[in-house]
């Protein structure tokens, strides 16, 4: 990966400070649990006087230590989750807990770098700042139905326009469910302002504070970078190309907006089809309808899509002027 060496160093201090940080509310936690319930550090104790001597024994050569203890260990266990919930604490208050528990908090995941390392990367790479304050606002707390009516229906499907959105809401979130097991795509198509955007956003979000490695682009950003790496070999460019094909998910939004050309037919190609074969999700948004959509990019890129994608079709009128129009109400 092409990071400089005061790069890798300032991810992997990130590491320790997060490491630190949890450290240290779990002090705080078992502090005020100790205060809250006395017999508490009395069990903990005990506890940590019978592993000192199922050591001292296992040491001494006594294979039957383990079982021998094990027992007494896991009352101790129960009756301090017990005192726990008995004064109104969760029964893991005192456990330390992982900003990303994939990786424990280490960057690393038996040797290789975790989703949450790869997200540190780009994001020092690629400054999404601009991005994440956009997710502050965009992001599935704040998503609401009110924009979508229901009496404009869909002819294809009878579907009103309300139940259409709760349709791909739902298929939204079956995608981020499946997300770790199962890789999927998405490709959100209709007009102008019907929330497709919107969307992409508020699934960023959720994987992001997951921890999960993701980039956002409109196409017009992707296909200048994919420009940039090829006919410039600009720095930048080389550096931050990898990470496009190697993310957990890349968000392709506006689609169609961009000069389409055979580069970027190509390019486009190569990209959905690389991250295909490395199983790693893909969103598409556009406003192009589905037959031109065909016309404006290859039949391959066009079938590639339509056998590998959810198709999401969203309909309605443009939220950002019925926002307007609220708003100038009120
Ligand atoms: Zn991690």
């Amino acid at each position: 990966m092409p990071l400089k060496n005061s790069q890798y160093d300032a991810i992997l201090r990130t590491y320790q400070n997060t490491q630190l940080e949890n450290k240290h509310r779990q002090d705080l936690c078992i502090q005020t649990a100790y205060e809250k319930i006395p017999k508490l550090s009395e069990i903990d104790r005990q506890i940590s006087s019978l592993c000192v001597g199922r050591a001292k024994k296992l040491l001494a050569g006594d294979e039957n230590a383990l079982d021998d203890l094990k027992e007494q260990i896991c009352f101790l266990s129960m009756q301090r989750t017990q005192a726990l919930q008995e004064h109104g604490f969760p029964s893991d208050y005192l456990e330390l807990h992982y900003t990303c528990p994939d990786c424990k908090d280490t960057g690393f995941i038996d040797n290789e770098k975790c989703h949450c390392f790869k997200q540190k990367e780009i994001d020092l790479l690629y400054m999404q700042s601009n991005v994440r304050e956009v997710l502050e606002t965009e992001n599935f707390s704040k998503f609401t139905y009110r924009y979508y009516s229901t009496k404009m229906i869909n002819p294809a499907t009878g579907l009103s326009a309300l139940d259409t959105a709760k349709k791909v809401v739902g298929e939204c979130k079956n995608f981020l469910f499946s997300f770790d097991t199962t890789p999927g795509n998405l490709f959100f198509y209709g007009d102008t302002g019907v929330g497709k955007t919107f969307l992409s956003h508020c699934i960023a979000k959720w994987l992001i504070d997951r921890s999960h490695s993701v980039i956002y682009f409109s196409a017009f950003q992707l296909f200048d970078l994919f420009a940039k790496y090829t006919f410039s070999r600009a720095e930048d460019a080389m550096e931050f190309y990898p990470y496009v094909f190697d993310c957990d998910l890349l968000i392709i939004d506006d689609l169609g907006t961009e000069l389409t050309n055979t580069f970027v037919s190509a390019q486009l190609f190569l990209c959905i089809n690389e991250r295909l074969i490395r199983q790693k999700s893909t969103i598409i948004s556009t406003n192009l309808p589905m037959d031109r959509f065909s016309d404006t990019y290859s039949e391959r890129v066009f079938s590639r899509i339509t056998s590998n994608y959810t198709m999401c079709k969203l309909i309605g009128d443009d939220i950002r002027i019925q926002k307007k129009l609220s708003g100038r109400k009120a």
